[in-house]
């Protein structure tokens, strides 16, 4: 079910939301129209092996060639990296410059030079595909570069906003749900003559898991409300929705 959850949420919530504040016209009849129909799938391409928090640690280049970019790099742990039709990607315009040197440029998924170099093997989330991506002189014209040259990293910061919170959000609801199923396991399953919920020490630490949780939700919650205050109030929106 998460991995289910987590495709779906990287094409609307992670690797589109950005067009939508940021895009062109042309971008967005290209990219996010077709993404929002169900017809185009869309992934997001920011980690690399040696930058994953470290954003600004990124090493995929774009170099400016005429009216094209043309990319060079690796990205790894992408979502939808094996099936995407477009990668909503990071890229570095300017490497000196490194948290200001970070650019988004949409890249169609068929362009020469780019592709799948390995489709990751993980524990968990298994209806989601992850995948490591090649770029080897992956050229792409001018007007898929999204919004301006070199502010990329603010623009990924402002969306994982909302992104690392719907995560908080999913992460509360999987515990509770899998808090509701041990307890009833605890109701259920009788040893030496009594269900192990009535065992003072499984109680301890069911009380504990339930404080987490519940801690846990009313942060998220506080969380959720003051971004939704301050979104209506604040947030720029695309010159094409609004
Ligand atoms: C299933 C899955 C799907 C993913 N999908 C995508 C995707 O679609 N697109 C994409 O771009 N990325 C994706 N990612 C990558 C994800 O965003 C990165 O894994 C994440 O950013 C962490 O990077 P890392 O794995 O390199 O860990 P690292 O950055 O190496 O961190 C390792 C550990 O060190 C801790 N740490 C890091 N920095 C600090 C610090 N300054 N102080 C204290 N602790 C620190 C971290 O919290 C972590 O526990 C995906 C990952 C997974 C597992």
């Amino acid at each position: 079910m998460a991995g289910v959850v987590m495709a779906l949420l990287v094409q609307s919530d992670m690797a589109t939301p950005v067009i939508a504040d940021l895009g062109t016209k042309e971008q967005i009849d290209e990219f996010l129209v077709p993404a929002m129909r169900g017809e185009k799938v869309a992934a997001l391409g920011v980690s690399e092996p040696a930058a994953g928090s470290d954003v600004a640690g990124i090493k995929t280049v774009a170099k400016r060639d005429g009216d094209d970019y043309i990319i060079n790099g690796s990205k790894t742990f992408i979502t939808n990296g094996t099936q995407c039709d477009f990668i909503t990607l990071l890229v570095k315009t300017n490497p000196e410059a490194g948290a200001h040197g970070c650019s988004f440029l949409l890249v169609p998924a068929k362009t020469k030079g780019l592709g799948v170099s390995k489709k990751l093997v993980k524990i968990g989330n298994h209806s989601s595909d992850t995948a490591e991506l090649y770029f080897d002189d992956v050229r792409v014209p001018r007007r898929y570069l999204l919004g301006e040259e070199n502010m990329g990293f603010m623009y990924l910061m402002q969306n994982f906003q909302s992104e690392r919170l719907i995560a908080s959000t999913s992460a509360c609801a999987s515990g509770k749900y899998a808090l509701e199923r041990t307890i009833a396991f605890g109701k259920d399953r009788i040893v030496m003559g009594k269900p192990i919920i009535k065992r003072e020490v499984w109680q301890h630490k069911f009380v504990d898991h339930a404080t987490m949780v519940e801690a846990g939700q009313a942060l998220s919650y506080k969380a959720v409300d003051a971004i939704t205050t301050r979104r209506t109030s604040s947030r720029p929106r695309s010159r094409w929705t609004r």
